[in-house]
């Protein structure tokens, strides 16, 4: 692709003519993956539509014991340069299953197996004061427990009454962090943080499979410890397999296997250390009292809305791609390395990137009314519509003053380029955010599946194209990844959404005013488009109704999914997921060097890692994939 003179460069035109594919294999409601005149190469292993029945735990130690011996010899000579792909991961245990004549309801159980002893080795390097114990709630004494809950889990009390106390005190005596929590989202928050760098977790093959995969994949040495059963109440382990590990420390020898946890925590502390110095403030110092002056107030808000809240998972992909493409020794390094350095340049622009993002969440959030954001107040509900609209236009002159700032380190040229692309990618994200209000607006106008795909084209893909392209162009030569980052990221964002669209109607089966909630509300939704294409007449009529109707939320969820099922909108939109999938990896398949390709495997991996919940959908024989792994984001 080549940038023309306006800075327009055909992207819209491109992404139409890619997105013509699969928008028209539902022209015919009919065609599906087999027919796809563009099939793509696959040299990453693929295993696909693993079902959620397959988390039995073997009933005997003695089988339990023959599995585990079985998983540490297959695990003993496998390539630990590289963290697994949740793939990878399911495709050696099947293989393993295959070769004991064990049969597949053990695949859950058998891949943590196999990833602990894939980890092992690297995890007892840990020191203890770095590991974390995360054990489950429901290994307490259920009843009379005394322990209250916090917002880091159960707070124990240590009565005794349980096994929880005896792992507590020993792990908190070695130096461990210890968490009783199922499934706490704020483990890998934690991790990034820095505060720790691996985790013994006992749990379930339930709460093992929800989200583990993104700790796993990114590189955190990880050993789990399965529960006998999944039943939340009296539930018991093996617990000489927790002291086999608990107690144990070795000096490091082996090569550790990449992890991109080090470039997480550099992108944390873009914001939570070097802030002050990267973007010094103009009218203001940071002191207490200084948004009582109007001159300051917009500076005040605007650095404390950029710098607080959010994953920065955009500005990781520019630091990380700036690393991969010169070598990725920072990814080589390991998780328990430092958070590396960057060069002004690079973080400069990563924080850009954010400035953009943070920008744009102000201004959606206007659009949407939506009441908070990162657990705060959104900023029109506190400050006033005004001063919020404000508020995002400063974040977006600080965006593009940040990109400028480089032109004399990096060069005029790359900040004009990386600014070029984000200037592109701002128009895009008005364009398709202002296409769906456009739809919103416009009752009765028909949605096409196109229609649709070309809104999230617009208002997801941009953000992570100007994240990886900035990095690349920083880092050397771009030309060699010119006409794949769009792609890639099209790819990447469009599968996001779609996958956003099915964990809409993935909450709580029996509470309908949680399900279905950007359908009901009239968002373009890819599920929506889907349903009105293949809809009987009578079914078309019902779901205008639907969308219009005022009756109760749990009434038209309830009809909506009826209909979708009945159209076969989940299985065309998984299918359509997994084909966004199979291209963007087919891209990562042909890039060099091999740090960026496998860079771009991760960010296919956590962009697109599926919901982990049991759907609502899994009855319709739900292709979404379980992974029971090892710990929890
Ligand atoms: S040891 Fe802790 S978790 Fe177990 S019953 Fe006592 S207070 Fe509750």
């Amino acid at each position: 692709m080549t940038i023309s003179a306006n800075g327009f460069d055909g992207h819209e035109a491109e992404g139409a003519a890619t997105l013509a594919g699969p928008a028209a294999e539902f022209e015919s409601g009919s065609r599906d993956v087999e027919t796809d005149p563009d099939p793509v190469p696959r040299k990453r292993e693929k295993v696909r539509r693993s079902t959620s029945h397959l988390k039995a735990v073997p009933e005997t130690l003695v089988h339990r014991e023959k599995l585990k011996t079985a998983a540490e010899n297959y695990a003993r000579p496998l390539d630990k340069s590289q963290p697994f792909s949740k793939d990878e991961l399911e495709s050696h245990g099947r293989k393993l299953l295959a070769e004991l004549g064990e049969p597949e309801k053990f695949l859950g159980f058998m891949m943590v197996m196999i990833g602990n002893f894939f980890w092992k080795q690297q995890f007892l390097t840990i020191p203890y004061h770095r590991r974390m114990l995360l054990l489950p709630h429901c290994l307490k004494h259920a009843e009379g427990c005394p322990a209250d809950y916090d917002e880091f889990g159960l707070d124990c009390e240590k009565c005794g009454a349980c096994s929880i106390a005896d792992y507590k005190v020993r792990a908190e005596q070695l130096g461990y962090k210890v968490l009783v929590a199922e499934g706490s989202p704020i483990v890998l928050k934690i991790i990034v943080s820095g505060h720790i760098d691996g985790i013994l977790g006992v749990a379930c093959l339930n709460v093992l499979e929800k989200a583990i995969d993104k700790v796993l994949i990114a590189g955190v040495p990880s050993y789990a410890v399965p529960l006998h059963s999944g039943d939340c109440k009296s539930t018991t382990l093996d617990e000489s397999w927790v002291w086999d590990v608990l107690e144990k420390y070795e000096e490091p020898q082996a090569t550790p296997t990449t992890s991109y946890v080090p470039l997480m925590r550099s992108a944390n502390e873009l914001f939570d250390v070097h802030f002050d110095r990267l973007l010094p403030r103009v009218r203001s110092k940071g002191v207490p009292g200084d948004l009582e002056s109007a001159l300051s107030a917009t500076e005040a808000i605007a650095y404390d809305w950029l710098r607080h809240g959010g994953k920065r998972f955009r500005p990781f992909i520019t630091l990380a791609a700036y690393d991969a493409a010169k070598g990725g020794s920072a990814a080589a390094a390991g998780s328990g390395s430092a958070a590396p350095a960057f060069p002004d340049t690079v973080s400069r622009v990563a924080m850009a990137i954010e400035a953009f993002h943070k920008a744009s969440l102000v201004h959606d959030d206007i659009e949407d009314d939506d009441l908070y954001r990162y657990g705060r107040e959104t900023l029109h509900r506190r400050y006033g519509l005004g001063t919020a609209i404000n508020v995002g236009d400063h974040l977006i002159g600080l965006g593009y003053r940040l990109v400028t700032s480089i032109r004399g380190e990096a060069g005029a040229e790359a900040a004009a380029d990386i600014a070029d692309r984000m200037a592109a990618a701002h128009v895009k994200l008005c364009d398709g955010q202002g296409a769906e209000m456009h739809w919103h607006e416009s009752p009765g106008q028909m949605l096409k599946p196109i229609d649709a795909l070309q809104i999230y084209a617009l208002k997801t893909s941009p953000a992570f194209e100007a994240a990886l392209y900035a990095g690349l162009r920083l880092a050397g030569p771009i030309a060699p990844y010119e006409d794949m980052v769009p792609v890639f990221a099209r790819h990447l964002g469009v599968g996001f959404q779609i996958l956003n669209d099915l964990k809409d109607w993935q909450g709580d089966d029996n509470n309908k005013l949680v399900a279905g909630q950007d359908a009901l509300s009239m968002r373009p939704t890819l599920l929506l488009a889907l349903a009105f294409e293949a809809a009987t007449p009578a079914q078309r009529v019902e779901l205008n109704a639907i969308v219009a109707d005022r009756e109760s939320e749990a009434l038209r969820t309830g009809r909506l999914r009826r209909i979708f099922e009945q159209c076969g909108v989940f299985e065309k939109a998984q299918t359509l997921v997994e084909k966004s999938r199979a291209r963007a990896e087919a891209l990562a398949d042909e890039v060099q060097p091999d740090s960026l390709r496998q860079l771009m495997y991760f960010l296919v991996d956590m962009v697109l890692a599926p919901e982990t919940e049991e759907p609502a959908i899994a009855s319709a024989g739900s292709p979404l994939v379980s992974l029971p792994v090892v710990a929890a984001t």
